[in-house]
């Protein structure tokens, strides 16, 4: 590749990175380049060179793709949070099917998985195989929680907004699109206020000034909001005057503080200080009610999150009688969805402050079928099966982004349920667990990709594995119509064999 850094260079682009970068090839020479769509041919700016691939700054779209639709937002490529707003929805649902169905074939070597088409789906009941991504009607203002930073600009005044890709330059956008807009008058009133009362905005390169992020979250079945000023001390000045005012904005339920005085890039601090109501709003995922406080953990995008969860709960496929176990259960979302249809449900979980939340939750739903341990899955697993052979009928996996360890899913096959349900937020670990399940002894029944977060490039999927037994047999018909017209000839035989794959 004869280019050297800042040379312009024109490029088609075939593909697209799974962080959203689009992916031109030349002579075998492959480049990076954000901001473009798949069809697109572009003009770019040579940034970095590596061997065999670089990166190059997107100048001007040449020939647009038709995939491409016009940002709605007007600072989607300083923020970069919207990986893929350039990309029209169908075209962003398409992306991430492929990118889910290609890593499955790749990586897990699920050759034999069929793709079903929707019109396949609406016919009757949902057949077997990869079937179609579950999208949203209207991909916009679908965030449940808002963190906005607070700086000053150079004019001095008080700004609050989003980080610049990769910086921690504030872009004073109040109204981002995925969330809801009451943001924009919360925000208002709060930067309103902190100029009337000299308040500054945190600066973390000295450490100084007081207001740092907010936090604000609406539960959407209840209307219900919330606002968490994380702050650099334990009071504001004049702080009751705040709280008057933004409990006029409606829905307003629970005002408080945050305190967090460190050097730190995390957001929240531990100590939370309640200025107006209970220091929660509740909320609902079907059935299920939820008490969220500001160090909650709580889905971002409530009317997928149903989808999903109604999903996993019908590939679990639950009469009433099963015992499941619900691995990396979090606050215990999905353990309360199954504990509905099951006998029994323990979820496990590493972090004890979301056990906490999970136990609360069932007790304030009157849930006595669940139990949650604290612990790695992949300790607390095999320990219970060591110790006491548990047993399980359904195992749920909804684990981060690296996958199950080992240990956990080789203790998953000695415990043998009849069926897994995979909930993934990453297809390429998720592939690699399925080509581990699938090699001993359980097989892919159904995959389906859910659009939890529009715009951006992540997708979740879940998956129903079921046990394959030892005597299972297959039924081969063979039609050996056509050779003579006679009926008897028709007649299809059948031949019994054992199963292959065992
Ligand atoms: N099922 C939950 C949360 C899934 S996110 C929901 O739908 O809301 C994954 C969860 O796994 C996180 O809560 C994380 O804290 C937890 N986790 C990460 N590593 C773990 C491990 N080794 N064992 C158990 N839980 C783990």
């Amino acid at each position: 590749m004869d280019l050297k850094k800042n040379d312009i260079f024109t490029v088609a682009i075939e593909d697209m990175s799974d962080d959203g970068a689009g992916i031109g090839r030349q002579d075998g020479y492959i480049w990076f380049i954000k901001d473009t769509v798949i069809g697109d041919r572009v003009e770019a700016r040579v940034m970095k060179m590596k061997k065999s691939y670089g990166f190059a700054r997107l100048v001007k779209v040449t020939v647009p793709s038709p995939a491409r639709s016009e940002p709605l937002c007007s600072v989607a490529r300083q923020c970069g949070g919207c990986q893929l707003q350039a990309m029209n929805y169908e075209e962003q649902l398409k992306f991430k099917e492929n990118k889910v169905y290609n890593n499955l074939l790749r990586i897990g070597k699920l050759d034999g998985l069929p793709r079903v088409t929707e019109d396949v789906c609406r016919a009757g009941e949902e057949p077997e195989g990869f079937l179609p991504i579950m999208g949203m009607e209207n991909p916009w203002r679908y965030r449940n929680k808002a963190q906005f930073p607070f700086g000053t600009d150079k004019a001095g005044r008080i700004v609050a907004g989003f980080y610049a890709g990769r910086t921690h330059d504030i872009i004073p956008q109040a109204d981002c699109l995925l969330g809801v807009e009451e943001n924009q008058r919360i925000l208002k009133i709060i930067i309103e206020f902190m100029e009337e009362h000299h308040v500054k905005a945190y600066d973390e390169k000295f450490h100084q000034g007081l207001v740092r992020h907010v936090l604000i979250r609406k539960g959407f079945r209840t209307g219900r909001l919330m606002v968490c000023l994380v702050i650099n001390g334990r009071e504001l000045p004049c702080q009751d005057k705040l709280a008057k005012r933004l409990e006029r904005v409606e829905g307003m339920t629970s005002i408080s503080l945050c305190v967090n005085m460190e050097k730190t890039n995390v957001i929240m601090g531990e100590e939370v200080i309640s200025l107006f109501g209970p220091g929660y709003i509740e909320d609902y995922i079907g059935d299920i009610k939820y008490q969220i406080s500001p160090l909650s953990f709580y889905q971002v995008n409530p009317a997928q999150t149903e989808k999903l969860y109604r999903t996993a709960l019908e590939y679990a496929g639950l009469t009433g009688e099963e015992t499941v176990w619900d691995l990396y259960c979090g606050i215990g979302t999905i353990s309360l969805f199954l504990a509905q249809k099951a006998k029994r449900v323990y979820g496990v979980e590493v972090v004890p402050q979301a056990i906490g939340d999970a136990r609360k939750n069932a007790a304030l739903n009157g849930m006595s079928n669940v139990e949650f341990f604290v612990g790695r899955a992949e300790e607390v697993l095999p320990e219970a099966y060591e110790r006491n052979q548990i047993h399980a009928d359904v195992i749920v996996v909804d684990p981060p982004r690296k996958g199950c360890d080992e240990k956990c899913l080789e203790t998953i096959v000695k415990m043998a349920p009849e069926r897994v349900v995979y909930v993934s937020c990453d297809s390429a670990t998720l592939a690699r667990d399925l080509k581990y399940l699938c090699g001993r002894g359980y097989e892919v029944r159904k995959v389906r990709c859910c659009d939890m977060f529009p715009a951006t490039v992540h997708v979740e999927t879940v998956v129903l594995l079921s046990k394959l037994k030892p005597d299972d047999m297959v039924e081969i018909k063979v039609d050996l119509g056509g050779v003579d017209a006679a009926e008897e000839t028709k007649a299809a035989y059948t031949i019994n064999i054992m199963a292959a794959a065992v």
